[in-house]
């Protein structure tokens, strides 16, 4: 196994996308299984932390250490099995998610899951519940996974496959051959009925696999993986529409999803993104064609059969006009080139956020709160009016399907990076007020622990370290990553 000491040679593995940074002693390269074993076993002996590293795209510094060593994925690669016929994948964690995505589309089968940065990996995406813009007709990660392999961070291998194991009335129990079972309870809170990806997965009769996805790496390293597919859609409609109302914008979206939602209408979109004024003018730069009077725009996707091709586009055609659209400036994707570049086009904004906060040197500070449809337009004018009152560069885009945005502020100096956190706090408050969430996709890793704590409240908080401390008793894996470790040395 491949070990590296020397800095020099693994920096880039001492950040992730957030430009959140760390250091460690020492990164190894895994290629199997038992080798994590060993280095579970070693960090337990030794008492040292162990910091999980998979694509480095998260934004949370999850993957980021603070001391101790880092366990990189990246040599754990393999695509294990594909069956056309059962649809199902099976993989290594460390599985590039645009090159699985490739794989099983050579044969015709369909991996939805798409948290827009497609060089995470597929393990990363499992531990993180990832989404992105396709959750809307399909949901997060967590409804595409079948079974995993887990190393608990004692050492011992698990297999866990859906609908083996409930974990009934908040206990759990995982059995082993040559031991007492590792007992367990898990916190009952209430989760907000929102795309949510904030804390561990808790319900009251809910399957244990559930409770591995989301968890952030804290209660074991997943070492296998498999994924439920389904089959290739054939034919996809793909637009962007501008609109000079941002009102005309929303209604159009509201529209949309419920005629989506209800699913005796052929509108059944696959996803609704939104673009808002100030992200347009910091992409025309890019795409110059992007209409000048434009207020925002919005990124629709839909899979269909050809026989209905004609209605979906007068259907949709009806919609556009309905709320005025700007129909001289539709950008339509006919084949499957074209549709990469509308996709490019929603990459690129996250991509250009990253570059302008960098070329500052500083850090950006990027909403992910969702919260129920009903409550969309008063959380997003409270936000919107918060960023304006300050005088703060910003821009919005992202998931409007899910009630769910991404604001991103992007603070000049030092001076608006400490306002931008404090506004940031306020809009979290914000969202759980309103019945949403402090994060819908990215996670709370090592940033967002402080507002864990105010969603759910530090009673809560202890559970999850009792929960975590039953798995990890010599507190070494991805501590730090959703609370504290001051709460682990409170149970
Ligand atoms: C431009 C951009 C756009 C993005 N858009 C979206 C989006 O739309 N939706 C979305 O959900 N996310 C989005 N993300 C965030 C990111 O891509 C996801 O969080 C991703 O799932 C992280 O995967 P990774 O492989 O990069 O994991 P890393 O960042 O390396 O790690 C993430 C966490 O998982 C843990 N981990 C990784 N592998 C394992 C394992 N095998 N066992 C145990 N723990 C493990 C790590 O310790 C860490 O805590 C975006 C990121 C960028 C940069």
């Amino acid at each position: 196994m491949i070990f590296k000491t020397d800095k020099a040679d693994f920096e880039s593995y001492l950040s992730d996308a957030a430009n959140v940074k760390g250091d460690c002693e020492g990164i190894y390269f895994p290629e199997n299984e038992n080798e994590i074993v060993e280095l579970i076993k070693k960090a337990n002996k030794e008492n040292l932390n162990i910091t999980i590293s998979a694509g480095r795209t998260g934004l949370n510094g999850g993957c980021v250490p603070q001391n101790g060593i880092l366990i990189s994925t990246e040599k754990l690669n393999k695509v294990i099995e594909i069956s056309t016929e059962n649809k199902f994948v099976v993989v290594e964690p460390g599985v590039v998610l645009s090159d699985l995505q490739k794989e099983v589309e050579k044969v015709n089968l369909f991996y939805p899951p798409d948290p827009t940065e497609t060089n995470c990996f597929i393990g990363g995406t499992v531990v993180n519940n990832s989404s992105g813009a396709r959750t809307f007709k399909y949901g997060p990660t967590r409804n595409f996974v079948e079974e995993i392999s887990v190393i608990l961070p004692n050492g011992e291998k698990v297999e866990i496959k859906r609908n083996e194991n409930y974990i009934q009335n908040y206990l759990g129990k995982i059995s082993f051959e040559n031991r007492d079972d590792l007992r367990f309870v898990i916190p009952n809170y209430k989760m907000p009925n929102v795309k949510h990806a904030a804390g561990y997965y808790c319900k009251e009769n809910m399957d244990l696999i559930d409770l591995f996805i989301g968890s952030e790496g804290t209660l074991g390293v997943i070492t296998k993986i498999k994924l439920k597919l389904i089959e290739l859609p054939k034919n996809i409609l793909s637009m962007i529409i501008f609109f000079n109302s941002e009102s005309d914008l929303f209604n159009f979206v509201n529209e949309t999803r419920n005629l989506s939602v209800d699913k005796t209408n052929i509108i059944d979109l696959r996803e609704i993104e939104f673009f808002d004024h100030n992200t347009l003018k910091i992409l025309k730069s890019d795409y110059p064609n992007i209409p000048d009077n434009t207020n925002g725009a919005v990124w629709i996707e839909q899979e269909f059969e050809q026989k209905d091709e004609e209605n979906l586009l007068l259907e949709i055609d009806e919609q556009i006009q309905k709320f005025n659209g700007d129909a001289e400036n539709i950008w339509f994707a006919l084949n499957e080139k074209e549709r990469e570049k509308l996709k490019e086009f929603r990459h690129k904004i996250a991509l250009k956020v990253n570059d302008i906060i960098s070329e500052r040197g500083l850090l950006k500070v990027g909403t992910d709160n969702a919260v129920p449809n009903e409550k969309f337009s008063e959380f997003y004018e409270f936000t919107k009016n918060l960023i304006m009152e300050h005088n703060l560069d910003y821009v919005v885009y992202g998931h409007i399907g899910n009630s769910h945005l991404h604001f991103n502020m992007l603070p000049k100096d030092r001076d608006e990076l400490t306002l931008c956190r404090k506004l940031y706090g306020e809009i979290c408050r914000k969202s759980v007020e309103l019945g949403g969430t402090i994060s819908a996709e990215h996670g709370i890793g090592k940033l967002k622990t402080k507002y864990l704590v105010e969603m759910f409240g530090e009673e809560n908080i202890l559970q999850m370290a009792k929960l975590k401390k039953n798995f990890d008793p010599n507190m070494i894996l991805n501590v730090g990553n959703m609370f504290e470790k001051k709460y682990l040395q409170m149970v």
